[in-house]
């Protein structure tokens, strides 16, 4: 349910922040098609009355005479057949301003930098890049020669940005979630494992397009199900059409599930290893809110990351994320970026999470509501984070904690969470 009132009156806030975000909204139409809408529900209305009215007039039929009974019968019939136009009518534009409406992005936090990826903020930078004095190798090198990844297999299997991961790979990975989920739930976030599955409106309710051209979900044929992109669809779908105690909030909940991404058009599809694939594991944080509470929260979960990060020992960077990437639902996002010494010609940044505050529009979409007093319900804010993408971790680690012999350090916050593996060796 979208807010036509609030964008009819912020309407030059909506037309500039569409702009800004260079997505494909028509402010304008959108304001005509909702005149338009109020107005056939009105006629509506008003010819109902008279309908109503006729109806009265022919319980009194047999009072009559001939001439006032065949007028009263007459307009009847054409009061049924202009309510059923108008009924018609008001319902194709209730749809059209529905799906014209739903293309509108959320509104947009006033810190948030205008314009391209390139102007991000900076926030905070933790850590600072490894001097190697040895040849720096890529993680895929490294990887296959300590025997944890298999993409040959895959191919045969799934086809290309597929993978087996194995040994120490696989083991990594285990510990990689349970470490994030531990961490999550120490802090108070429920831990969830999730349907790695969801029905096509609970995915559009989280604001991803299941259909079209550009489309990155992976849709079950015959079925009304997705392939989930993000545990943020089974979390978000969790509390669809319900109503919460405003005391409940905030609701926080972490979960581990697949990630499945066609990565159609995707920037850098032709590189190899494991840094964009079709499938990943990751644990994702999740949180319903108050309008109150939510900007606050989102410092949290960014805080939260940054020190899951930096324990394990990672150079990374904080960006608060300018217009044009901020897509539909979120009204403020931060990145992080770690530093990926093989990345590219000589080392690049690359985004291991983002934490987005939607504020209320997955809730009006989900219909997420919550008590505020007597009879008045409100939509929630719901925020995501990501606590541990599972593949740019394994980037970031391989490449960061390489020795020149081909073996790779464990961060020591994953060792217990790897049997006391301190170093990863190649297989003798
Ligand atoms: P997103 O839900 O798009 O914000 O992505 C969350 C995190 O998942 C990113 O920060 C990446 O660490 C990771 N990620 C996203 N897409 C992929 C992919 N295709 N392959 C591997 N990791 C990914």
């Amino acid at each position: 349910s979208i807010d036509f009132r609030r964008v009819a009156e912020r309407v030059d806030e909506y037309r500039v922040n569409i702009e800004n975000r260079k997505v494909g909204a028509d402010v304008e139409r959108v304001l005509e098609l909702y005149e338009g809408y109020r107005a056939s529900v009105t006629e509506l209305t008003a010819i109902r009355t008279k309908k109503n009215e006729n109806s009265a007039q022919m319980k009194k039929i047999k009072t009559m005479t001939q001439e006032d009974k065949d007028a009263c019968i007459k307009e009847g019939k054409a009061l049924k057949e202009q309510s059923q136009v108008l009924e018609d009518k008001t319902r194709e534009l209730e749809a059209e301003l529905n799906a014209e409406g739903s293309k509108l992005p959320n509104l947009t936090h006033p810190d948030v930098p205008v314009g391209e990826e390139a102007n991000a903020t900076v926030l905070r930078v933790v850590g600072e890049q490894r001097d190697f004095d040895f040849p720096i190798r890529s993680h895929l090198d490294l990887g296959l020669d300590l025997d944890m990844f298999d993409f040959e297999n895959a191919a045969i299997v799934t086809g290309q940005k597929f993978y087996y991961l194995r040994n120490a790979g696989a083991l990594l990975e285990l510990a990689l979630i349970n470490w994030a989920m531990s961490i999550a739930a120490s802090r108070g976030f429920t831990p969830m494992t999730t349907p790695d599955l969801a029905r096509e409106g609970m995915v559009q309710g989280c604001g991803f397009q299941p259909r079209g051209p550009e489309s990155q979900v992976y849709r079950v044929d015959e079925t009304d199900l997705c392939l989930v992109g993000t545990a943020e669809i089974p979390l978000a779908g969790y509390y669809a059409g319900k109503i919460l105690d405003k005391e409940a909030l905030p609701i926080k909940m972490a979960a581990f599930s697949h990630c499945f991404r066609q990565e159609v058009g995707g920037a850098g599809s032709a590189v190899r290893g494991l840094y964009r694939v079709h499938q990943f594991s990751k644990v994702e944080l999740f949180v319903i809110a108050t309008e109150d509470q939510s900007d606050e929260i989102h410092q949290e979960l960014r805080a939260m990351e940054e020190e899951m990060f930096e324990s394990l020992g990672l150079h990374f960077k904080t960006l608060d994320m300018p217009t044009e990437d901020l897509g539909n639902p979120a009204y403020r996002k931060f990145d992080i970026e770690a530093w990926m010494p093989a990345r590219g010609e000589s080392g690049s940044y690359g985004e291991i999470s983002s934490a987005s505050n939607c504020t209320d529009y997955q809730a009006r979409r989900l219909n997420i509501r919550y008590r505020e007093g007597k009879g008045d319900n409100k939509f929630a804010h719901t925020l995501n984070g990501t606590a541990c993408a599972v593949p740019r971790m394994i980037v970031a680690i391989l490449e960061n904690n390489q020795q020149e012999d081909g073996s790779v350090v464990v961060p020591e916050v994953l060792r217990p969470y790897l049997g006391g593996m301190d170093v990863i060796r190649p297989s003798p």
